[in-house]
C-alpha cells in the first residue's frame, strides 16, 4: 500500500509525514501537494 507523501515542488522536497510539511509551509509560505509514494 503507497504511503502519502507531502512535497513542495518549489523547492522539490518530500516529507514523509503531515508535520514537517505544516512546518515547512508555515516557515515559507509555499504550498504543499500530496502525493503518493511506492516507495517503502
Ligand atoms: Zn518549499
Amino acid at each position: 500500500m503507497p504511503s502519502k507523501t507531502w512535497k513542495c515542488f518549489r523547492c522539490n522536497l518530500s516529507f514523509k509525514n503531515e508535520e514537517l510539511a505544516k512546518i515547512h509551509k508555515e516557515i515559507t509560505s509555499h504550498s504543499i501537494t500530496i502525493t503518493k509514494s511506492m516507495i517503502v
